[in-house]
């Protein structure tokens, strides 16, 4: 049976690389890119970073031109929501009440925003950031002197939170664990704590929040232990749920998104799923994961594009991330899940250094901060496959650049 159309939900980083690669590799039959939002497809990382602090304006965020998909002869449709998919007719249901016939559909629905349950979460002056939308409001909003209070010291709060302190807010950080703790050493978490005390910040960890208090607008956060910290600007980032609907109602399998085996493909073989929403079969981890990271989106773009063009395979590419916070650019090559040793190679004190994480003996995780050529070593000793054990890595000595080198 035809693949074609191919019929992308979701334009976010998944959704545009499938489209793009589908063509690279060669896909010559029609491919529908739907997207829910009205701008041209962009980039998020910039969102709680260059374009917060201003430093990056609209312009630089699309992901393409919107020549590219003319040229490229995909249909992209901006504005448009799909509400159902029929599988039996392979149809997808679109808001305005048209349908599309599709060949493969390719879910790239992403993530949606965590929903802080606690009461006064709807006043206005609680934002959340995920799309441009978000960070326009935040970004006309923060501002030198306001006291901004940002629940969840996840890397999108904690990379608020940098920003807003340089721009001189009165910066607070509430964290119920401890920051970035589900991704992650605790070393990493206890210097980023220290880190955003420097920056200006005051953190507390450990305590939770039980409401949101003001008349009009958020006026302030109370704590579980009682504390009541005033608020001009409340950030919520407690983390995102996958954005699996359409696959729920559709009767696909979803647990913490949807379900996809090896290939990336769902308990519906002409359907897939890729990016943020897909719960996949981590091939290092030996379970199922689900990541939301741009190279995991992009990667699992380009795996199912080149499935669809002929080329089949598993995905296993090489996790990797990246965080800027202040002046501190983190980098993290490879998972933290179940990793038993850690490893800190350099001075934290220097503010340039990695922390090595070993699973079973094995290096499962490399954490550089400023240490962009540790970060590169590492992803090169994971592609190739050689081993590292924990004392040398902390050995000063051992060459880590020549051994992924060699
Ligand atoms: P998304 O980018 O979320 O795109 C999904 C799209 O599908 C959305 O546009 C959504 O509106 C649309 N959609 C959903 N349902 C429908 C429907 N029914 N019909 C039509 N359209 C629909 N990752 C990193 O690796 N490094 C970073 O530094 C980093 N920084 C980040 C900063 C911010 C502020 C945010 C929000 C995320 C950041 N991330 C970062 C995470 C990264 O952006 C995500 O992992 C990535 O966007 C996932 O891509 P995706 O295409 O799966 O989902």
């Amino acid at each position: 049976m035809s693949l074609s159309p191919v019929v992308i939900v979701g334009a976010g980083h998944a959704g545009v690389q499938a489209a793009a690669s589908l063509r690279e590799e060669g896909f010559d039959g029609e491919i529908v890119l739907l997207s829910d939002e009205r701008e041209l497809p962009y980039q998020r990382p910039p969102l709680s970073k260059a374009f917060l602090k201003g430093d990056m304006d609209l312009h630089g965020l699309p992901l393409r031109a919107e020549a590219f998909y003319r040229d490229q002869r995909i249909g992209l449709r901006l504005g448009v929501r799909a509400t159902r998919i029929d599988r039996a007719a392979r149809r997808v249901e679109l808001a305005d009440g048209s349908s599309i016939g599709y060949g493969h559909l390719i879910l790239a629905t992403g993530a949606r925003q965590r929903r802080l349950d606690v009461p006064g979460v709807d006043l206005p002056g609680v934002f959340a950031l995920r799309s441009i939308a978000d960070a326009t409001a935040l970004r006309q909003r923060i501002a030198a002197g306001l006291r901004v209070v940002v629940i969840g010291a996840g890397f999108i709060g904690l990379e608020v939170a940098a920003t807003a302190a340089k721009l001189g807010a009165e910066t607070a950080v509430i964290e119920i664990a401890r920051p970035m703790g589900r991704a992650v050493s605790p070393v990493l978490s206890d210097f980023y704590a220290e880190a955003h005390r420097a920056f200006g910040a005051r953190l507390f960890l450990g305590v939770g929040v039980s409401a949101i208090k003001g008349s009009e607008k958020a006026e302030a956060v109370v704590l579980t232990d009682g504390e009541v910290l005033p608020a001009d600007l409340v950030l919520v980032g407690v983390g995102v749920t996958a954005e699996d609907t359409l696959a729920r109602e559709a009767g696909l399998e979803c647990k913490n998104g949807v379900v996809v085996d090896a290939h990336l493909v769902t308990s519906d073989p002409a359907i897939s799923a890729i990016g943020d929403c897909a719960a996949f079969p981590n091939a290092t981890l030996g379970y199922v994961t689900r990541l939301e990271s741009i190279q995991n989106a992009v990667d699992q773009a380009k795996r199912v594009a080149a499935r669809i063009a002929g080329k089949p395979g598993p995905y296993n590419a090489l996790a990797w991330f990246w965080s800027d916070q202040g002046d501190l650019k983190l980098t993290i090559a490879g998972l933290s899940h179940d990793v038993d040793e850690w490893v800190v190679r350099g001075d934290p004190a220097t503010r340039a250094f990695s922390i090595f994480g070993f699973r079973g003996g094995k290096l499962a995780v490399v954490e550089s901060v400023n240490r962009a050529g540790d970060h590169a070593a590492a992803k090169r000793i994971f592609a190739t496959g050689k081993s590292l054990t924990p004392a040398e890595a902390a050995d000063p000595a051992f060459d880590i650049r020549a051994l992924a080198k060699g």
